[in-house]
């Protein structure tokens, strides 16, 4: 028995679904919403259009398209209500001004049934997607702006918040060296065929006579049910013509917690190989999808078991596998790396700290020792690995900003938190990792604190405990000092002031000094005191002070 969670209202419901419809709740027949309580329900489908539809405003929301997906004899199906908007009723106006037929089309459609409100509305029509585009602006008032992409035949058209692209139905062919295909016109269902994934194949009528229907030849709506990527034709066929697709099948799984069909899956295998031919932009945008994706562990494992990910990101399947030696195995760090991804992931959004929990063990396998007496280790693995992150950017096209300089600041910062768990960790070792991690102390602590783990409960138990130590103290020492944007009350321009010298290497050599000395506890940071440091350390270095100070 299959059902929805939905948190908001805390209910869970199924439908089984033959000849009748059954809504429980735990195992029971009852159904809870935070207002209603009522008691076993049995409905045959004609009850349901004629008592439940009417009343979704007090039942869960989502529970009758839940319905429809849970009833595999429920046909045709109709969501005439779902397109009761402004926009949809417009698109059909100017179709039927135009004499063709208008359908909305692909993720849209896919979205609307998975209640995953999308904003980009995607219409293909049987003649021209730019004339009807035109149309619909018209219609729509004059300050409606239309983007015409000639060359691909398509048009956009921002209305509000909505993008909307028009396109003409259409029948591709394509060429081995390339992605991009020859197209020609064709009917919706050439235009259906063409798309990657059944689930992506599906359309809903803007005809007056069937206004709301839904169309779909290659059964998607089944695999939705079935939580199913699937192509609409022989899988070879689709990966092979454009195969960015492959990555797209392993981006929408793991976004949407579905499977790969087994003959799809068996198709990424074979023809992983081209994803050369598609742009490295591309490739990354959707990995960055899948990073993005919860758990993201999911689709690196399908990016791994494809083969996918030793062509797109070979550094990280270095990591996999285990090896022993005189009885020692090290943790398996592939493994190890989509766990700590997980836990992060479980904190924060932030794709950049979902790269540095990626990242962050990269060079374990250049700097991987057995050491009789310590077992395995990974000596310098974190600088080596900072050192790796600009050329690991720089090959996906990913940019070399400052999300760069974070990534590779947290990979080589990961260690230091948690090797300040000692009991004689002293003030200054705290204040130094607070100053150079500056304001991204709280990520690089949720990327440490995800990268406690282990098989062992009992030790992550204790590293827990020890890290919230540290954290305790992190937070005592920014509060006395405020080390976050921390700077000198001194800087280099009163240094050459004090000494009447120009930019140079004693400037560089005091600063250093009184940057040490703070960061020791030795100094407050007061102006009279540093001048008074500076001087010293001037002195010391054979300078004089400046007389008309
Ligand atoms: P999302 O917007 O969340 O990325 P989507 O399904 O809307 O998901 P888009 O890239 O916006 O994806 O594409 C819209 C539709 O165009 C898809 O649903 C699919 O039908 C079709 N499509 C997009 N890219 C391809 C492709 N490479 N091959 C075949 N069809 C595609
Ligand atoms: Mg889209």
């Amino acid at each position: 028995m299959r059902g929805i969670n939905q948190q908001s209202l805390r209910i869970k419901v199924s439908f089984l679904c033959e000849t009748e419809v059954e809504v429980g709740i735990s195992g029971q027949c009852y159904l809870y919403t935070n207002t209603y309580f009522l008691p076993s329900f049995h409905f045959n489908l004609p009850t349901i259009n004629a008592f439940l539809l009417p009343h979704t405003s007090f039942l869960a929301p989502h529970l009758f398209l839940e319905s429809y997906l849970n009833c595999p004899n429920f046909a045709p199906m109709n969501l005439a209500a779902e397109l009761d908007t402004s926009i949809f009723h417009l698109i059909s106006e100017a179709s039927q001004k135009l004499n063709l037929k208008s359908y909305v089309i692909g993720g849209y459609v896919r979205d609307l049934l998975l209640k995953r409100y999308s904003k980009d509305i995607d219409i293909v029509c049987a003649g021209s997607g730019i004339r009807l585009a035109e149309e619909v602006a018209r219609m729509n008032g004059r300050d409606t702006s239309v983007t015409v992409f000639k060359n691909f035949g398509t048009a956009m058209l921002k209305i509000g918040d909505t993008e909307i692209e028009f396109v003409g139905a259409r029948k591709e062919s394509y060429r081995r060296e390339s992605r991009k295909p020859i197209v020609e016109d064709g009917t919706l269902e050439d235009d259906q065929l063409r798309r990657d994934f059944t689930i992506n194949a599906l359309a809903l009528s803007l005809n007056k006579e069937n206004y709301g229907e839904l169309i779909d030849p290659f059964d998607g709506v089944k695999d939705l049910k079935k939580k199913l990527i699937k192509t609409p034709q022989d899988p070879d066929v689709t990966f092979s013509d454009d195969p960015l697709r492959m990555m797209r099948a392993i981006r929408f799984a793991s976004q949407l917690g579905f499977d790969i069909n087994p003959e799809s899956f068996d198709s990424i295998q074979k023809n992983k190989e081209r994803i050369d031919i598609v742009s490295k932009e591309r490739v990354t945008d959707e990995l960055n999808k899948i990073i993005l994706s919860n758990p993201p562990s999911y689709g690196f494992k399908l990016l791994f078991y494809s083969g996918l990910l030793e062509i797109i990101l070979p550094e990280m399947v270095k990591l996999h596998g285990v090896e022993t030696i005189e009885g020692k195995s090290h943790k398996d760090n592939f493994f190890h790396t989509l766990q700590v991804l997980d836990n992060v992931s479980k904190e924060s959004d932030n794709l950049w700290l979902r790269w540095a929990a990626i990242l962050h063990d990269i060079a374990k396998p250049q700097t991987k020792r057995f050491e009789p007496k310590h077992g395995w280790t990974f000596h310098g693995h974190e600088d080596l690995g900072a050192k790796m992150v600009p050329q690991i950017f720089s090959k996906l096209k990913l940019p070399l900003n400052e999300k760069m300089q974070f990534v590779k600041k947290l990979v080589r910062l990961h260690l230091r938190p948690i090797a300040l768990v000692k009991d004689d960790v002293t003030d200054s070792a705290i204040r130094r990792l607070l100053f150079e991690a500056g304001e991204d102390i709280e990520d690089l602590m949720r990327l440490c604190n995800a990268d406690i783990t282990s098989k062992n409960y009992d030790r992550v138990k204790r590293y827990m405990a020890n890290f919230r130590k540290v954290e305790k103290k992190m937070q005592e020492i920014e509060e006395k000092d405020k080390l976050r944007n921390f700077r000198p009350a001194l800087d280099g321009e009163d240094i050459m002031k004090i000494f009447n010298i120009p930019p140079g290497r004693e400037v560089g050599v005091i600063k250093n000094e009184i940057k040490e000395a703070l960061l020791d506890g030795l100094v407050p940071n007061e102006y009279g005191t540093l001048y008074q440091y500076a001087v010293n350390v001037g002195k010391k270095l054979g300078l004089t002070v400046n007389s008309k100070n």
